[in-house]
């Protein structure tokens, strides 16, 4: 018998979580453009409303958030008994893991999906499979084909993180309707905001007449509050109840309920943000694909960027490349896309700043 504590079993066939780069050669100005984090930064009204939380560090928070929960139903029209919000949406999605899934049971998700999912379901003892996408798109018919008798969960980014591709509503609604009701479907709705689609839906609607349903959401991306981890999550009352259980008592801290309410609140600086996203994701793309990249079209603030033969070049080439000239993106080997790299939609210098580095690159200049 071993002496040494071991930890459960699936544990150790996780890679641990690997954050995107944030450093540029000394001297360099950084552009980090490889964690999807907003250029137009934080809403001020909850930069003040973090200072002003300074000061009562001594307290304890509220972890329920009741404020939070509020501002959120509020601005959605829910039923704040129905949120719960956690420490980045990371949190919520680790919570469910571990109240639904388990050993012998299995997690499902797709080829591309965000790496947190398979994270998540290890953790939690369980087995994760993979279904294939189509043209880097969930394919809602591999997906239910991949379905067995021991699937508790699916994960579903919609958009997808790397990719950036989206499922219609209507592929959401046929993807629930073909799994048993004792499968748990997660809508991981983080680039909702961005979505400028007539027929995408982060789905609100389904939730609210379903009993497997959650749909998350985060503060990370649209409002800019990354650094503060807070994320929310809507879904039936049996869920809210599991999940409220093994929720750490005080898993949100006073300073993000402060600023979360405060950016909620802040509609114009969200706008602002939709805006200056849709108008560079556009001329990005297309400044991308005019150099002969190859480009999967996107509706988040962040676009994958293909290296095909033609071009002679490989991704790796072009990351170190750009990593000279203090441009960071995200590498892909882990989501099994070696050829290309995730560019975050940032601000119009930084914007600028890839096509010209790219550019370069391509015509074989030194870095
Ligand atoms: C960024 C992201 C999240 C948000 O994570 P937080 O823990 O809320 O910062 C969730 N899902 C996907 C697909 C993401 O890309």
């Amino acid at each position: 018998m071993s002496l040494a504590p071991s930890p459960r079993p699936g544990i150790l066939s996780i890679d641990a979580y690997v954050p995107g780069k944030s450093k540029a050669p000394a001297g360099v100005k950084l552009h980090k453009l490889s964690s999807n984090e907003t250029p137009l930064g934080p809403s001020p009204r909850a930069i003040e409303a973090y200072k002003a939380a300074a000061g009562a560090l001594e307290l304890y928070p509220d972890g329920a958030a009741e404020k939070l929960r509020i501002a959120i139903a509020g601005r959605y029209g829910l039923d704040p008994a129905r949120l719960i919000c956690g420490a980045g949406s990371d949190e919520l999605l680790s919570y469910l893991a571990n109240a639904y899934l388990g050993p012998g049971d299995e997690g499902l998700y797709s080829e591309h999906g965000f790496l947190v999912y398979k994270i998540a379901t290890l953790a939690a003892g369980a087995t994760p499979v993979i279904a294939k996408e189509k043209n880097l798109t969930t394919d809602v018919d591999a997906m239910l084909a991949a379905v067995t008798p021991k699937t508790r969960m699916v994960f579903l980014a919609n958009p997808n993180n790397p990719t950036g591709t989206y499922l219609p509503f209507e592929e959401v609604k046929r993807l629930h309707a073909g799994l048993p009701g004792n499968v748990l479907l997660v809508l991981d709705a983080a680039y909702a905001e961005y979505v400028r689609r007539n027929d995408y839906s982060a789905g609100i609607e389904l939730v609210a007449t379903s009993e497997n349903v959650v749909m998350t959401r985060t503060f990370s991306k649209i409002h800019g509050l990354a650094n503060l981890r807070i994320g929310w999550m809507y879904g039936p009352a049996a869920i809210v109840d599991v999940v409220n259980r093994i929720r750490g008592p005080f898993n949100m801290n006073g300073p993000a309920i402060a600023a979360g309410i405060a950016a909620m609140e802040d509609r114009e600086h969200e706008d602002k943000s939709v805006l200056h996203n849709a108008h560079w994701l556009a001329k990005t793309s297309a400044g991308l694909k005019a150099l002969g990249l190859g480009v999967t079209p996107s509706v988040g603030n962040f676009v994958l960027v293909h290296f095909p033969d033609e071009t002679g070049k490989r991704a790796p080439d072009a990351d170190a490349f750009l990593t000279q000239r203090g441009i960071i993106l995200r590498r892909m080997e882990a989501y099994g896309l070696p050829h290309a790299l995730r560019l975050t939609i940032g601000s119009e210098e930084a914007n600028l700043a890839v096509l010209a580095a790219l550019q370069e690159f391509l015509a074989g200049k030194p870095a």
